[in-house]
C-alpha cells in the first residue's frame, strides 16, 4: 500500500512542473522538514484553524476521537499537512493512503483493521474511491464496524468486524464529485482557500530559516506574489531561486536573483507558468476567447482535463482571468491585458516578466 502512495507522488524525472499537483522526489525529501507539524506552525486559514482548535479541544475533553473531517481545496494548500497536524495534536498515529490506491475492498479492510483507538486514517483524493470500496466505508465511519463477505454464491457468509474508533480525514480537490452518502458521513467540513501574500511571506520566511537560506525582504515578497496563492508553489519557487542564487550569484537571494531565476523558469509576474499561458493562448487563438468547454481546451493542448480543472483553472478564476458561464469558460479583459495580445509581442513579454 505504502508503495502505491509513493509511486503516485513521485513524478518521472525531467517532468517537473512548477505548479504540479504531484510531489517530486525533492518535495518528498524536503517536505519532511518544511511541513508544519503543529497547529501553531500552520500559517493562515485563520477561520479554519480556529474552528479546528475547538473541534480538537472538544474531542480531547470527551476523550473521543475527533469527528470524521473532509478537507477540500486546490492542491498544495495544506490538506495533507492538516491531517498530520490533527494526528499530532490528538497524540495519535496517522495512516495515509489515497482513493486510487485502495481499489479493492480487501485493501481497505486491511487498513481499517490495523487502526488503533483514536488513529487518523487519511485518504487523499477521496473522490476517486471506487464504488465498492465506498460502500465498505459507510458502516466503518458510522458504527466503526465492517461487514466482510466470505465465500461466494450459496456459501457466502457475512462476518461483522468491530473496529477501533478512528477519525477519517478525507482530502479532495473536487468536493462536488463526492457522492451524497459519503459526504453526509463527515461531521466536519473545511474548505481551504488560496493564501494571501502576507501568509505566503511568512511561509517562505519559515522555510528559508529551516533550509538556512539568506533571503532579502523584497525578494521574499516577490516570490510570494508569484506563488499563485499556494504554499507548495512558494516552497518550490524558493528552492529554484536558491539554486540560481548559489550558481549565478553569491548565494544570497536578492530581488535580482529572484527575477532572473523565475524568468528562466517561465514564471511571470502574476505567477503564471507556460501551461497557464498556453491555456490562455489557445482560448484566444483557437476559440476566440470562449466560451469554450474544458474538454475542448484540454484536447487542443493534449493535456488531461483534470490538470486544467484542478490546477490551472482555479487560479485563473481567482485572479479574474477566466470566468465561468453556462456555455463554458471565457477569457476576461485582464487576461488579454496581461498577455498583451494586441500589443507588440516583444514589448508584452518584457512587461510580463
Ligand atoms: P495538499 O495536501 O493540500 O496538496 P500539502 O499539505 O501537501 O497540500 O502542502 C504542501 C506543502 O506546502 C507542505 O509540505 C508544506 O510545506 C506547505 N504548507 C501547506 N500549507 C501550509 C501552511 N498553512 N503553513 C506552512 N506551510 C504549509
Amino acid at each position: 500500500m505504502k508503495k502505491d502512495i509513493e509511486k503516485k507522488k513521485v513524478m518521472p524525472a525531467g517532468r517537473e512542473k512548477l505548479i504540479a499537483t504531484q510531489e517530486t522526489d525533492e518535495d518528498l525529501i524536503l517536505n519532511i522538514s518544511l511541513r508544519p507539524s503543529k497547529l501553531t506552525d500552520f500559517v493562515g486559514q485563520k477561520e479554519l484553524v480556529e474552528n479546528l482548535k475547538v473541534s480538537l479541544e472538544a474531542a480531547k475533553k470527551r476523550r473521543e476521537p475527533m469527528e470524521h473531517t473532509l478537507l477540500s481545496g486546490p492542491p498544495g494548500l495544506g490538506k495533507t499537512s492538516l491531517a498530520h497536524i490533527i494526528a499530532h495534536e490528538m497524540g495519535t498515529k496517522i495512516t495515509a493512503t489515497s482513493g486510487p490506491a485502495v481499489q479493492r475492498a480487501g485493501d481497505l479492510v486491511g487498513v481499517l483493521t490495523n487502526l488503533e483507538e483514536g488513529d487518523v486514517l487519511f485518504i487523499d483524493e477521496i473522490h476517486r474511491l471506487s464504488k465498492t470500496v465506498e460502500e465498505y466505508i459507510y458502516p466503518a465511519m458510522e458504527n466503526f464496524e465492517i461487514d466482510v463477505i466470505m465465500d461466494k454464491g450459496a456459501y457466502a457468509r457475512t462476518y461483522k468486524f468491530n473496529l477501533k474508533r478512528f477519525t477519517l480525514i478525507g482530502a479532495t480537490t473536487r468536493a462536488g464529485l463526492l457522492t451524497a452518502p459519503l459526504r453526509s458521513r463527515f461531521g466536519i467540513f473545511h474548505h481551504l482557500d488560496f493564501y494571501e501574500i502576507g501568509d505566503l511571506v511568512k511561509i517562505i520566511m519559515r522555510s528559508a530559516k529551516i533550509l538556512n537560506i539568506p533571503v532579502d525582504d523584497d525578494a521574499t515578497v516577490e516570490i510570494s506574489r508569484r506563488s499563485r496563492g499556494s504554499p507548495r508553489v512558494a516552497n518550490r519557487l524558493l528552492r529554484r531561486v536558491r539554486d540560481w542564487a548559489q550558481v549565478k550569484k553569491d548565494g544570497k537571494i536578492t530581488m535580482e536573483a529572484t527575477e532572473e531565476a523565475l524568468k528562466s523558469h517561465g514564471i511571470d509576474k502574476m505567477g503564471l507558468d507556460n501551461v497557464d499561458r498556453k491555456v490562455i493562448s489557445v482560448m484566444h487563438e483557437s476559440f476566440a476567447g470562449g466560451p469554450v468547454g474544458i474538454e475542448s481546451i484540454a484536447a487542443t493542448l493534449n493535456e488531461e482535463p483534470d490538470t486544467i480543472v484542478d490546477i490551472v483553472e482555479p487560479f485563473l478564476l481567482k485572479i479574474g482571468f477566466l470566468k465561468r458561464t453556462p456555455r463554458g469558460r471565457e477569457l476576461t479583459k485582464s487576461a488579454y491585458d496581461h498577455m498583451g495580445f494586441s500589443r507588440n509581442a516583444k514589448e508584452a513579454q518584457k512587461e510580463m516578466f
